[in-house]
């Protein structure tokens, strides 16, 4: 799906790890732009914040054992940070464990003031799996504004790609009225990349800047 942005130019290059929060209440004072990257275990979201920030090992710090379960916060150029925030669908976490850091998840999305959209990443390479769905009926429920970015096209046919996001767009069409913006990207290729930072970039822009539909009331049972 096309945006008619241009592609950005926007230099990542002074990234750095601020900090590793168990839950929101331990997250930094909500100054900065938040951009949250979320989708289940082995999606491929360390590689791509990597990509997106064009260091090698800046996620390395969220696979670091102890920060795996944590909201893991970012800073690119002193102008916005982006959030690493806990896979879900990790089957060696215990149940207890899983919930309680789903909790910390839900809360950081339903109640961060300064979270400005969150990438939900799905495998391109699988058609709908409900455990994406379910997680995306939460977002819509709360009204959190969100993308969704295709990962690993690089592995797939570009005639597969397009069968799971049509497949994928039917079972959206379920849970929410107005479909979502699509994009693609493939760490290995490093497609996608400038599309991603181009959408953060042009919501930093105050003029085009565009609101949570629901700001500032904070949900007590987040899903
Ligand atoms: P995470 O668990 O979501 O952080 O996923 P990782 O970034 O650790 O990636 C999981 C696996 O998928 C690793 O073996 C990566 O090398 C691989 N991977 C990640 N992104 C891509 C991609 O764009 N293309 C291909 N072919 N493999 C990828």
């Amino acid at each position: 799906m096309s945006s008619g942005r241009t592609a950005s130019s926007m230099n990542t290059s002074s990234a750095t790890f601020l900090q590793s929060a168990p839950d929101l209440a331990s997250c930094p004072e909500d100054s900065l732009p938040e951009f949250a990257f979320t989708g289940r275990s082995n999606v491929g979201k360390s590689s791509l914040l990597n990509l997106l920030a064009d260091k090698r090992n800046l996620a390395k710090v969220s696979a670091t054992p102890g920060h795996t379960k944590h909201i893991n916060l970012f800073n690119i150029n002193g102008t916005w940070r982006l959030v690493d925030l806990p896979g879900y669908g990790y089957a060696q976490v215990e149940r207890k464990e899983r919930g309680r850091f789903s909790t910390a998840v839900a809360e950081y999305l339903a109640n961060r003031p300064n979270l400005e959209l969150v990438f939900a990443l799905v495998d391109a390479s699988l058609p709908p799996q409900d455990l994406d769905l379910q997680f995306l009926e939460g977002l819509v429920d709360h009204e959190i504004l969100f993308v969704l970015v295709f990962t690993k096209i690089d592995r797939v046919s570009p005639a597969k790609i397009q069968e799971n996001m049509e497949a994928f767009k039917t079972r959206l069409s379920e849970i929410c009225v107005q479909l979502p913006e699509i994009l693609t990207c493939s760490s290995v290729t490093r497609q996608g990349r400038h599309a991603l930072l181009a959408l953060i970039e042009s919501l930093l822009t105050p003029e085009q800047k565009r609101r949570r539909v629901q700001k500032g009331t904070p949900r007590k049972t987040p899903w």
